[in-house]
């Protein structure tokens, strides 16, 4: 499809990235794999593009013994891992990092970090504005979270400048008791208005571009119902395993890792009435309904609603793979789901009879996440009888690796005879708009600088998730051996997943796209 922007937005600047205000940042785990991998690479990519001012620093925490030379020298190598080329602007950056090791559950620990921000604060004139990051196992979000409220380094009320804001990673809990318990715990010590509770895949631009392909358009909007929408498939795959995360993955499992998280924010992306206004909470009102009126998993049935897989032996790309049970730190017999395919109804006028069918799964043949409407067939179809395959018209964003939009019709082929052929338009972000200027993390870490939550979790909403998701989790929370075999669907590494997720669908007359 030929697509050019009708306004050149540089010279506009409408387009260009906001500038947030100055603010210190402390992120607990910063010795890390999100820290170094995510976080730090994201905070450059904005200081470079000078969306985050001078009057800025980043206080690292962590167990690790380490002295500040130590973790310049990490972060300069986790710049250099993103891409970057040293240089005056990553020895600036650098120069504006620091680092304490710390107990994260010794009050003491605390008492440290206030005197090096009152130090830090005075030298960068940050204005008293603080974001905390916990980038560290959920298992010590309430301890660090507590003592931080305690110690008053983060103080309630706290909105607007001089902010206190707290970014917490996901998963936010592990079921609906544990997520009550730490919203309740930290919010004795913030308000929710302080509390960003991160999905960075709302921060990617195909992700927000659903808002705008429905809302900003006249076309999809008066169709964008079950009379007319068939069904929505949502597929997220990923090629590669676990990565050495046994410790975490063994305990969480592919619908806590993908499903309570990404794919119900894609799910009420999807499904959401119109919002009135591009409010905050307008928006995450209209969210938290959507995954208020998703049915209820009926657990007499629930082998028809979710199916669970294990990767077994086979490849990774062109190299032999191993199986789940085999990965260093997997109990043996492990009953942790490494794939799932499940059907989820929306209970309202707008979804009824549409259902969402989604899966994810870890060791798939490709990298690819992607949400697809597939529209119901022409009514009274005047070219049924001319004998081709008609498709029926399907609307997919992709999401990664590639991000873009793609509408597939039927056209006419060439020729004198009257001869129909399905037919894909396709639009790629970075072909037509060059790479991001932000990337996911940027996004949300930028959001999170200038104070707009619309990209982040609210209370209502993950509670309503987790509320969702506890009875499945609880009862295959154990998995004898004599269940195994009915509770789990293996499938080689590096294919699609197992056969039952595709007679699953096909039950319905359906197939995944
Ligand atoms: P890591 O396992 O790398 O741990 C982060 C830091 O926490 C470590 O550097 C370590 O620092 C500290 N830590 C680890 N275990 C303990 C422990 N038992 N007690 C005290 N401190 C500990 O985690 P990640 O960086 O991968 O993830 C951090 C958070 O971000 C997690 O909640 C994860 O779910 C989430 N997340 C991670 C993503 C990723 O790509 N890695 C993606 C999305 C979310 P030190 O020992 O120096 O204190």
């Amino acid at each position: 499809m030929e697509f050019k922007p009708s306004i050149d937005l540089k010279l506009t600047g409408v387009c260009e990235l906001a500038k947030a205000g100055p603010a210190g940042v402390v992120i607990f785990g910063a010795s890390g794999d999100l820290a170094g991998k995510r976080l730090i690479p994201s905070f450059f990519n904005l200081v470079r593009h000078g969306s985050i001012p001078d009057n800025f620093f980043i206080l690292g925490v962590g167990r690790t013994d380490m002295d500040e030379a130590s973790f310049r020298l990490k972060i300069r190598q986790a710049l250099v891992n993103s891409g970057e080329k040293t240089g005056s602007l990553t020895d600036n950056f650098c120069s504006k990092c620091f680092y304490m090791t710390g107990d994260y559950d010794d009050p003491d620990e605390y008492v440290g970090i206030r005197k090096r921000l009152d130090e830090l604060e005075k030298k960068y004139s940050t204005r008293g504005n603080r974001v905390f990051i916990l980038a560290i196992p959920p298992s010590l979000y309430k301890t660090v979270a507590t003592h931080l409220g305690k110690s008053l380094l983060m103080e309630k009320g706290r909105t607007r400048e001089p902010f206190h804001r707290l970014m917490v990673e996901k998963p936010f809990g592990r079921d609906i008791d544990s997520a009550v318990e730490l919203n309740r715990e930290i919010l004795k010590y913030i308000d929710d208005t302080q509390l960003y509770r991160v999905d960075h895949y709302l921060g990617k631009n195909t992700v927000q571009n659903i808002l705008v392909f429905r809302f900003a358009n006249a076309l999809f909007e008066p169709i964008w119902n079950s009379r007319y929408i068939d069904h929505v498939q949502i597929t997220v795959a990923e090629e590669a395993g676990i990565e050495g995360r046994a410790g975490y993955f063994e305990q969480a499992g592919m619908i806590r890792d993908m499903l309570q998280n990404h794919i119900l924010q894609l799910v009420s992306l999807v499904a959401m009435e119109r919002p009135v206004s591009l409010d905050s909470e307008e928006i995450r009102d209209k969210k938290a309904d959507v995954i208020g009126s998703i049915r209820p998993f009926d657990l007499n049935k629930i082998n028809e609603q979710v199916i669970r897989g294990q990767y077994t032996e086979g490849f990774a790309g062109a190299l032999k793979a191993g199986a789940y049970a085999a990965e260093l730190g997997v109990a043996d017999k492990s009953c942790t789901e490494t794939f799932f395919a499940a059907k989820l109804f929306i209970d309202n006028k707008k979804w009824k009879g549409a259902p969402f069918y989604i899966r994810s799964g870890k060791r798939m043949k490709e990298k690819a996440s992607r949400i697809t409407v597939v529209f119901k067939p022409v009514k009274d179809n005047i070219f049924r009888d001319i004998g081709m395959e008609h498709r029926p018209n399907t609307l997919t964003f992709s999401i990664q690796p590639q991000q873009g939009v793609s509408i597939k019709f039927m056209v006419k082929v060439p020729g004198s005879k009257m001869c129909l052929s399905p037919l894909d338009m396709d639009f790629n972000y970075k072909d037509k708009f060059g790479s991001d200027i932000a990337d996911d993390y940027g996004t949300i870490i930028l959001d999170c600088l200038l104070g707009d939550q619309t990209l982040f979790w609210r209370k209502d909403g993950i509670e309503a998730s987790w509320k969702l998701l506890t009875p499945i989790l609880k009862k295959w929370e154990t998995c004898p051996l004599n269940e195994k075999s009915r509770q789990m669907h293996f499938y080689a590494a590096g294919t699609d997943g197992p056969k039952e997720a595709d007679e699953f669908i096909k039950r319905d007359g359906r197939e995944w796209i």
